[in-house]
């Protein structure tokens, strides 16, 4: 199997290439999709210089700031999100290249043993790089598992990030591997990434061997220089992306989350039938995204299932 060829397929053999990835789907996850939900704990008011991100101090965008959220108000987020939306892995998310004071980090410690104990959610946190010692705290804590995207291509991350190197990320991976968390890793596609990027991307992540991966289709945010240069993805090009992927590591979560309404208009339920079988209910971090129910419309359309287990 030659990645770069299938990314690369024409747009007329794209629904082959997705019926091969969808077999792949049917066979690892059978006709089950999981729901993720996020809180935004922790908004804005960034130290790195991420060109996609509303939430960085570089850029001039109106996303809210706001220092880290209660434990308690980190935990009514989460109730909501399994009461109402049906989301089954909680993530709590801060902005920041590494979180985390000591105070910071034991209010989201508190947040997830609570969540733990009062909700059946699996418990995620995506609180940028972290050592093993931080790792450990919040896994005797419920940590279940870390969100930590590459965000693109190591060839390509300096386009993307000046502020901080890519080794930087793989060590926070590497740490949490080490200690026994699974690692959800994907990255952001539309940034003007190469389809040989895109391929490098999929490769480090296939040799990490991370649990899950989120695909994320830039959703331009005016006021980022991601959005000045901006070349949408055509729908076609997006399901070849989860497609590829999905081929690449057969046995992975694969997850399309923001910017995928944007990407794939009315193409959207496709992204199941191209291979994912993880998406993000609710709203994203600083964009709104579609309404759960219609989330759970389309899964149901599609003849599958929300996986409860
Ligand atoms: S992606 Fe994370 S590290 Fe980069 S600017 Fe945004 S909040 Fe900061």
């Amino acid at each position: 199997m030659n990645p770069l060829k299938l990314i690369s397929t024409s747009d007329d053999e794209t629904f082959e290439l997705m019926h091969e990835a969808n077999k792949l789907r049917q066979k690892y996850k059978g006709n089950k999709i999981k729901l993720c939900a996020i809180v935004n704990a922790k908004s804005g008011k960034c130290s790195e210089d991420c060109s996609f991100c509303a939430q960085s101090g570089h850029h001039h965008t109106n996303t809210a700031a706001y220092p880290l959220l209660s434990s308690e108000e980190i935990l009514q987020a989460a109730k909501g999100a399994e009461k109402n939306m049906g989301a089954t892995c909680f993530s709590v998310v801060t902005s920041g290249k590494a979180t985390n004071t000591k105070a910071e980090l034991a209010t989201i410690g508190q947040s997830l043993e609570t969540i733990c104990q009062e909700t059946k959610l699996n418990r995620c946190v995506s609180i940028g790089i972290l050592t093993k010692p931080e790792l450990l705290e919040l896994k005797a804590k419920g940590l279940k598992r870390l969100h930590h995207n590459l965000e693109t291509a190591k060839s390509f991350f300096d386009q993307v990030c000046t502020t901080h190197i890519y080794e930087e990320r793989l060590n926070t991976i590497k740490a949490a591997k080490e200690i026994g968390l699974e690692v959800c890793s994907g990255g952001i596609f539309g940034l003007g990434e190469s389809l040989e990027q895109r391929i490098e991307l999929g490769l480090t992540l296939k040799e990490f061997k991370v649990e899950s991966v989120p695909i994320n289709i830039l959703n331009p945010i005016p006021g980022t220089p991601a959005a000045k240069n901006y070349q949408p993805m055509k729908p076609l090009e997006v399901l070849r992306l989860i497609a590829t992927y999905r081929l690449l590591m057969p046995k992975a979560d694969l997850g399309v989350f923001g910017g995928r309404e944007k990407a794939l208009g009315p193409l959207q339920p496709l992204m199941f039938l191209a291979g994912a079988n993880v998406t993000l209910v609710g709203d994203y971090l600083t964009t709104k995204g579609q309404q759960a129910s219609q989330d759970l419309e389309m899964i149901k359309a599609l003849g599958l299932e929300i996986d409860y287990a």
